[in-house]
């Protein structure tokens, strides 16, 4: 069958599926190969046939509910094309924040270090912000490491990669700024049944009962893995500002502070360890 007899188009696969337009272009452009802009131009131009019923399977799989980034296989993050898997969470806009203040409060020559790093978004967004940080990222999973060390080649973002639970497998040697997204969904939360979040690594996403295993670990450990004046940057729910902030000045941090993402709602909490 060719593409006169399947009567395909740009533009009629595009409507077809009735898929919102954006989701239904970067799905179309997974197939073809072509950015999402060239699209508009090219309404009218026939598919061939075993492109067309690529289309039509990716496109129904993001009917049954799978992320468009999993389909499609990339995510862009801070400018950058990064590749994803349903290992790691689909890096987030309010993820870019993160990476924002920490820009904001890198001194320069620094030791950066990422925590849970997934996909690499973080640390790989500062590297190529920054050339000649001295970076390392860690994760509790080799596949998960095998993806950040790629997305990071392609980027040419040099970056130390460690098999860690957290701090457990980092040698000696501290930093002047700790950064993590890490999983901080209450593990009853509705929110984990609900569209793309279903599927997504709950190891990524969960922290215990109420969220916070994670962040409270983290706040603890970095007090000995902080130079003096070294900044801790976590991400955290929309709802657990107030708890952050409360652990971040009970543990001893100065200048504690709380931002808000672009949405508007709290999201990265901040403080700065001083021996
Ligand atoms: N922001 C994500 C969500 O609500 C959670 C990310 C995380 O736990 N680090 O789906």
């Amino acid at each position: 069958m060719n593409a006169v007899e399947t009567g395909a188009t740009i533009g009629g696969l595009l409507r077809e599926f009735g898929l919102p337009r954006l989701e239904a272009e970067s799905l179309l452009c997974s197939v073809l190969g072509c950015e999402r802009v060239r699209l508009i131009a090219r309404a009218e131009e026939a598919v061939d046939s075993s492109r067309a019923r690529s289309a039509h399977a990716r496109f129904a799989r993001r009917r049954a509910g799978e992320p468009v980034s999993y389909i499609t296989g990339w995510r862009e993050f801070y400018g950058l094309a990064l590749r994803v898997t349903p290992e790691v969470l689909i890096p987030r806009p309010e993820t870019e924040r993160l990476v924002e203040l920490a820009l904001e409060r890198l001194p320069a020559p620094a030791r950066v270090l990422d925590l849970g790093t997934g996909s690499g978004a973080i640390a790989i967004a500062l590297a190529t912000e920054r050339p000649g940080l001295g970076i390392v990222a860690t994760d509790v999973s080799e596949a998960v490491l095998a993806l950040a060390r790629r997305n990071a080649r392609d980027h040419g973002a040099e970056i130390a990669f460690f098999l860690s639970d957290w701090f457990d497998a980092l040698g000696p040697g501290r930093f002047d700024l700790i950064v993590a997204n890490p999983p901080y969904v209450a593990a009853g939360d509705p929110h984990l049944e609900r569209g793309d979040v279903r599927f997504e690594p709950r190891l990524a996403l969960v922290g215990g009962e109420d969220g916070l295993d994670c962040i409270r670990r983290i706040v603890a450990d970095a007090r000995s893995r902080l130079r003096s004046g070294g900044w801790l940057l976590l991400e955290h729910g929309y709802d657990q500002k107030d708890r952050c902030v409360e652990l971040l000045l009970e543990l001893g941090y100065a200048d504690v502070g709380d931002f808000q993402d672009l949405a508007g709602w709290p999201r990265v909490c901040t403080g700065r360890w001083l021996d």
